[in-house]
């Protein structure tokens, strides 16, 4: 009947799906837009050290200035559509402008951690592009660290080996990201150079509240055993700071400090000490 053909109709053309398309190709032109606009921002999320409650560190996260577009909207259509090897640059640029700021503001400057896509491997030239951007402010690269997930592995092997090889001759740290929700072989971590782990808050949700602190244990004497520091990410609660200090973890970035904060507000806690507990 016509109502069964017109049933049948919704589900090639329901509305779901059409306001996913519609999300989709309005991102896209968001995205497009923010590239040729200056439509980005970043926000800096603390990483504290778990010994002396300081701030380590920052890392940077993108965001669109008009928009409440997410990165876990945004990012993987950009990397879909390729958009993502503008944005990094965009992003990394961002970033060293901004440490160049709080250098000339007289702000103690600390490390900033980049994250960067696997499909990011193939803009040959991005290594260069830090280079030349660290001269023009005068800037070590020690203030730079690059994040990248364990998928950059599925990439060309030597193609990923060269590019961090390169970064960490350059003098850049290496992290990895979300630690323990990919690619899971703890292989990789003896052959690449790796100064970071950065255990992802699913791991530390299963191996914190369930009591299980055991296996974290054991997780970060292995990451420490192999010359690498832990960051523990996501941490929300007293509970699992207390739990991550006993286990000797290096640095904890999370909600319970801070969440991601604007660029001129760093200034104000940049020397801050933390209360652990
Ligand atoms: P990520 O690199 O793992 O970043 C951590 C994410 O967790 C951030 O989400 C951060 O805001 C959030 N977060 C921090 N502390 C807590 C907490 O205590 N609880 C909870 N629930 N979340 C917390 P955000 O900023 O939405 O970014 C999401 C992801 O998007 C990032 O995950 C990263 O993979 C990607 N991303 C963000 N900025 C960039 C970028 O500039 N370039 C690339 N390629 N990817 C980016
Ligand atoms: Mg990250
Ligand atoms: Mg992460
Ligand atoms: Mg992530």
């Amino acid at each position: 009947s016509v109502k069964n053909s017109g049933k049948n109709g919704y589900k090639y053309f329901n509305y779901s799906m059409m306001e996913h398309q519609i999300t989709k190709s309005n991102i896209e032109f968001v995205l497009r837009d923010a590239i040729e606009n200056d439509g980005f921002k970043i926000v800096y999320q603390p990483q504290i050290n778990v010994r002396n409650g300081e701030i380590a560190g920052y890392e940077a996260l993108l965001r669109l200035r008009d928009f409440d577009f997410s990165p876990a909207e945004f990012i993987d259509i950009a990397e879909k559509n390729g958009m993502i090897i503008k944005i990094g640059r965009i992003v990394t640029e961002k970033v060293i402008e901004q440490l160049n700021q709080w250098k000339e503001k007289g702000l103690e400057i600390k490390p900033v951690a980049i994250n960067f896509s696997a499909n990011q491997l193939h803009d040959y030239g991005y290594i260069s592009f830090v280079e030349s951007l660290l001269e023009k402010y005068h800037l070590d690269a020690r203030y730079i660290e690059i994040e990248i997930t364990e998928n950059i592995f599925l990439e060309n092997k030597q193609v990923t080996l060269a590019f961090l090889k390169n970064l960490k001759q350059m003098g850049i740290k290496i992290a990895i990201d979300d630690f323990g929700t990919g690619y899971s072989s703890l292989n990789y971590l003896t052959f690449l150079p790796v100064d970071i782990v950065k255990l992802d808050r699913s791991l530390n949700l299963k191996f914190l509240e369930m009591n299980n602190v055991k296996v974290m244990n054991s997780l970060i004497s292995l990451v420490h055993s192999l010359g690498l520091v832990v960051i523990a990410e996501g941490i929300e609660t007293l509970e699992q700071v207390k739990k991550l200090d006993e286990a000797y973890c290096d640095y904890i970035q999370g909600y319970y400090f801070s969440k991601p904060i604007e660029a001129n507000q760093i200034i104000a806690i940049n020397s801050k000490i933390y209360d652990l507990y």
